[in-house]
Formats: structure tokens, sequence, C-alpha cells
């Protein structure tokens, strides 16, 4: 697919809570997979395209998410990098409300389309899934204001249940922190040679590592809380990704067709 405009140069891909496109410009989007709306802004000087995942009105379950239908309307919008923010449970006991830069990802979905290319054999390279030029920028970003982060193995589940306590100790051994969001979107923006990062803010402790029930409440709650600083840690950090990509990930593909 080529694209014809840069109408944005950077996207932001808003989890559960983003709120920060209200008094933006909307234009529908048509895709091969579906409508989507996205939001046109300028920040720091850069033309910022948001897409909310959820949609805010109906609330998009995580399994139902038109994650293809995102990445490909972001990349007809000329965008070549993508800031994708999650909410994640912690199986590490990071505090309620801190932040961790994603910077690896372990696959538990199971029903959605995880690819674009169905009518061919497209083995696409995700040694490397979060762009280290994003990721430099956010790690800027956050010890620039002092917030204190870490960096992180997300597991992504199906959902929409939350996880059970003999599911987060497994997951607890070969990752940090838990949600259903991260994937496949991180895939899709690999299949189309697109820069991809996360921030993912720690809204509970992950099932069995607390006493306390989970609750759907608690999560929007402290995303909610913490929106402000979510949107100007994206905003410095958009500031110091370099305008032009010296990373690997637009050569993604190189090599992945049979
Ligand atoms: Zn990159």
């Amino acid at each position: 697919m080529d694209t014809e405009a840069e109408i944005a140069e950077i996207a932001i891909l808003g989890g559960v809570g983003f709120n920060s496109h209200r008094d933006c410009e909307n234009i529908p989007i048509k895709t091969p997979f579906g409508r989507i709306t996205a939001y046109l802004t300028s920040i720091k000087g850069r033309n910022i395209a948001i897409i909310p995942r959820h949609v805010e009105e109906i609330h998009i379950p995580p399994h139902r998410v038109n994650y293809r239908a995102n990445i490909w309307a972001v990349h007809s919008l000329g965008v070549k990098r993508v800031i994708s923010t999650n909410s994640v449970g912690s199986m590490r006991g990071h505090p309620v409300g801190s932040f961790v830069v994603l910077d690896d990802f372990i696959d538990f979905t199971c029903s959605r389309f995880s690819t674009f290319y169905d009518d061919k054999t497209v083995h696409v390279d995700v040694s490397e899934p979060y762009c280290p030029e994003i990721r430099a920028a956010l790690r800027y970003s956050l010890e620039k204001k002092g917030i204190a982060y870490t960096e992180g193995v997300y597991a992504c589940t199906e959902g929409p249940r939350f996880e059970t306590r003999a599911e987060i100790r497994m997951m607890s051994q070969f990752a940090d922190v838990v949600g259903m969001t991260g994937v496949p979107e991180v895939v899709l923006a690999k299949e189309l040679s697109l820069c991809y990062a996360s921030l993912a803010t720690v809204t509970n402790q992950a099932c069995g590592m607390t006493t306390q029930k989970l609750t759907a409440e608690e999560v929007t709650e402290v995303v909610g809380k913490a929106q402000d600083s979510i949107f100007e840690i994206l905003s410095d950090a958009i500031g110091k990704i370099p305008e032009t990509r010296n990373c690997m990930c637009r050569f993604a593909k190189e090599g992945a067709c049979l």
C-alpha cells in the first residue's frame, strides 16, 4: 500500500480513558476493514492523529477492537510512528499509577484478526517489536519529569474477563505486566513497517497479587486520574522523536515474504 499524502506524521492510539482528542478536528476514514474516526491536532509542531481505541460512547471490548482498521487508517494518513497507551495489571508489584515502557510481548490472544496478509505468507520480524527511537523518547520524557518508570515485558490476554490466579502465576514467570489490547496492534504496525511503542499505565495489581477483587472501575479511575500526565509525557516524547527514522522498523518486512 502506497501512502498518498502525509496528513499526520505521528499517531496516538489511546487506551481506556484517553480523552485528549475531545476538541480536535475529526475525520472519518474508510478502510478495507471498516470505518473509524481519527482526530487531528498538532503537538510540538508535529501533525498528530489520535485514534481512541475503544470509541468512547460504546466502549468496544478489547477482543472486538478493530485493530486492522485502526492501523490501516493511521498508515493511510501517512503516519510513520505510532505511540500507544495501554492500561496494565502489574505482576511485579509496580505502584498503581506508575508507568511501564514496553520492551517485548508475549501473545495469549486467540480470536483476533492478527495479520493484514491472509492471501500470502508474510513472516514479519518482531525481534524488536517496540521502536527503540520512540522508546528512547518516552524514557527521556519520563526522566525529564522525574516520573518513576520501568521497562518490561507485556503479556496480552484475550479477555474480556480478567485473568485467573493460576494464569498470573504462570505468566509472571516470563512477563512483567498484563493487558488485553497491545496485540495484535503492535504486530499489524510492524506489517506496515511503522514504528510503534507503548506507554503502559499500571492500573491495578494482577489477580492473586493482592487479596482485593479486581474491578473494571478501578482501571478506569486510575487512568482517568493519570490522563493529564499521560498526555504531557506523550507531548514531550513527541517533541523528542527524530524527524528522520534511523531505526530498523522500516525494514521489518524485508525478507518476510515467501
Ligand atoms: Zn522505529
